[in-house]
């Protein structure tokens, strides 16, 4: 064999061993699941007096396509739409942000092609209206949108933020942030509203959530934040690849795992439970209106008279 071909054979074993790394290693695979307790959680929803939420609705604000093992290690490197998407939980009150996404700014630097500005700007009125705002965590494609909303003075106090989160935020460096309530002391399962329940959730990030909904109806939702960007980390279960989660953005990811498998088999008992993914478009386009997850109303006519 010349040294040339050598080279080369050497060369793609590289190549080949990065790849593997990079986007298809799932592991530590002996990494310990994490228990969910539903009916701790499915108590703390019941608990507070007063009506539930009624209604989920949802506004994608930027979208872009990537491959998909980077959201979901070892799926391999068919493109998925990725998007950053508030949600609104209709109560009897002015409603329930979660996760009011980020600027046009942001969104372009994180590498979004498409950003909708009708959909920040009914965010903006959303979080104008509502009586309280929750984060699965604090990563500006999360609460950027809250930091940077025109009228911050008036809704500020509207805002759930644990003392986790505030490293998170003050690493944000906005002007803003000195305004914010002293951060809540969270326990592991806490009610915040009726049917609205906080689980800490750490790994994604050290004070990650997972906000648990129980609608008046019965239904129950698991907003799982960027432990489950994309449904089928869940369903797998697999984490972010490695080329995401230990060089671009760091997360805790045996604890990651862990979540990712007391979340599979939460599902496995509970198959009406839906976990709600942070990231996955292609989900909810797919699956929203079959779990009751709609378009905001305002964004759906401008889309059909696009
Ligand atoms: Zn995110």
């Amino acid at each position: 064999m010349g040294k040339i071909s050598k080279f080369m054979i050497v060369l793609l074993a590289l190549l080949a061993l990065g790849y593997y790394w990079l986007l298809v290693n799932a592991g530590p695979a002996n990494a310990p699941a994490r228990t969910i307790d539903i009916a701790a959680i499915r108590r703390a929803a019941d608990a507070l007096p007063g009506e539930k939420p009624t209604a989920v609705t949802f506004a994608p604000m930027a979208l872009r396509h990537i491959p998909g093992a980077a959201l979901a290690a070892g799926t391999g490197l068919r493109q998925v739409t990725s998007g950053v998407i508030t949600w609104r939980l209709e109560t009897a009150g002015g409603g329930i942000v979660i996760d009011p996404g980020l600027s046009e700014a942001d969104a372009h630097s994180m590498g979004f092609k498409f950003y909708d500005r009708r959909a920040r700007a009914l965010v903006d009125r959303w979080m104008d209206q509502a009586n309280m705002i929750l984060f699965t965590h604090a990563h500006v494609d999360h609460v950027g949108g809250f930091l940077d909303h025109p009228r911050f003075e008036s809704i500020v106090g509207k805002a759930v933020v644990s003392e986790g989160m505030v490293g998170n935020i003050n690493g944000l460096w906005r002007e803003n942030a000195r305004l914010l309530d002293q951060p809540r002391k969270l326990g592991p399962i806490e009610a915040v509203a009726p049917g609205v329940v906080l689980i800490q959730a750490p790994g994604h990030t050290p004070a990650s959530e997972m906000i648990y909904v129980r609608l008046a109806s019965g239904r129950e939702y698991l907003f799982a934040g960027d432990t489950v960007s994309l449904s089928v980390n869940a369903e797998i279960p697999t984490p972010r690849s490695r080329l995401v989660a230990d060089w671009l953005a760091p997360e805790d990811r045996p604890a990651v795992i862990g979540w990712l498998k007391g979340l599979k088999a939460l599902k496995e008992k509970n198959p009406d439970l839906v976990i709600v993914p942070s990231h996955d478009a292609d989900w909810l386009a797919a699956n929203g209106d079959a779990n009751g997850i709609a378009m905001a109303k305002e964004l759906r006519q401008l889309a059909e008279t696009k």
